[in-house]
């Protein structure tokens, strides 16, 4: 089962799952994600999709659960808070109780957004982070935090199989073009020849990673042995400033975009990037996609998507 199925990770997850024999019940609200990114497997014998909010309880069996329902990006996480926070808290309890109930080995998709703006470069999973508990990025950050405390509770209270993942910004095909984040906010906009828009100075730092090494991390870490746990970082070590990212962004598509500045948005985090030695010794995984091949595979996918519309 895969909540979150119906989004940009969970829809891959989906294919790679279905490509390796599985049974695979994806479960979302569509609040972010679309049935187009699933469309290509309906009538699949082996693919089911409800509709349903995480945040109520849900009585199904399972033996895996990959919990990825949340929306991830700051314009849709923070356009209802209050609801960001219950699917990551509520979401995470009911789905725990799933769980324990069919004795389900269970993911979480968490984030580097538990590091906050930090202080510790790159971040390795001892450090504990820094997190504003009461601004506008609180309801995503504190919620994943919460998530993970319900899972390592139940690993401990009632022996639950859990795996953590801490997921740092990720990017490819099948990100919603209007979620603002920044690779896609970059490709749509240099595409259609409008400003490139740079929030402050452009010098903060992020680490991308392909989606497909993504997905092989989660698979890696859903396969590991009982007695690991997680948390464990997944992200590529490769660290952009947001300057760098337009000018790759705009070599690649070649178009007349000029740079525009906007303000920062409040606690955006100055700087990240994953230390992965624990998923390079635990997962024997690390990311092949350079920022550079993974972009072209999104432009393409964006041309596509804006030329269907
Ligand atoms: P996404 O917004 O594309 O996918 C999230 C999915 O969850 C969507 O399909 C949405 O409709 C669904 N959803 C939201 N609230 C729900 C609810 N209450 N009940 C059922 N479904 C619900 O985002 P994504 O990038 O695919 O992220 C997937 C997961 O990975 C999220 O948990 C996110 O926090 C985590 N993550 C992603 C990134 C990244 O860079 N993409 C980084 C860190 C963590
Ligand atoms: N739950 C669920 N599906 C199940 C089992 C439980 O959605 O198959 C929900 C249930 O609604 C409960 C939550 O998971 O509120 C936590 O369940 P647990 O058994 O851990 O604790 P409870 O609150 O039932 O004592
Ligand atoms: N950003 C930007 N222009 C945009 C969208 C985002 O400069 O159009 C910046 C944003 O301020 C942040 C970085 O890009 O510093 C990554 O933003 P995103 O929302 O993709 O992810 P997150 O902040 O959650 O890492």
């Amino acid at each position: 089962m895969i909540t979150g199925g119906a989004g940009f990770l969970g829809s891959h997850l989906c294919d790679r799952l279905l490509k390796e024999d599985a049974d695979v019940l994806c479960v979302d609200n569509f609040f972010t994600g679309t049935k187009q990114n699933l469309r290509h497997l309906i009538g699949d014998p082996r693919f089911e999709l409800i509709r349903h909010d995480v945040t109520f309880p849900l009585y199904v069996e399972v033996d895996q659960i990959y919990n990825l329902a949340c929306p991830a990006s700051p314009v849709h996480y923070q356009f209802d808070p209050v609801q960001t926070t219950k699917t990551s808290v509520h979401g995470a309890i009911n789905m725990l109780g799933l769980a324990r109930r069919v004795k389900a080995r269970i993911f979480q998709a968490s984030t580097s957004e538990v590091y906050g703006d930090p202080e510790v470069h790159p971040q390795q999973e001892s450090y504990w982070g820094r997190v504003n508990t009461i601004g506008p990025r609180a309801c995503y950050d504190e919620g994943k935090r919460c998530a993970e405390t319900l899972f390592f509770d139940y690993y401990r209270q009632h022996n639950l199989d859990i795996k953590v993942a801490r997921i740092f910004n990720t990017y490819g095909p099948r990100m919603h073009p209007n979620d603002g984040r920044v690779v896609s906010n970059f490709i749509v906009q240099a595409l259609k020849g409008e400003d490139v828009t740079i929030y402050g100075d452009g010098q903060q730092t992020r680490s991308f990673c392909y989606v497909d090494d993504m997905i092989d991390g989660f698979i890696k870490l859903m396969a590991t042995d009982n007695d690991f746990t997680g948390p464990v970082n997944l992200g590529n070590p490769g660290e952009f400033t947001m300057l760098e990212l337009a000018e790759k962004v705009l070599q690649l598509v070649q178009g007349k975009s000029k740079l525009a500045f906007l303000a920062l948005p409040t606690d955006d985090p100055r700087q990240r990037q994953p230390d992965i030695t624990l998923a390079k010794s635990k997962l024997e995984w690390e990311p092949s996609v350079s920022l550079d091949d993974g972009l072209k595979e999104t432009v393409s996918y964006f041309k596509k998507l804006l030329a269907d519309q």
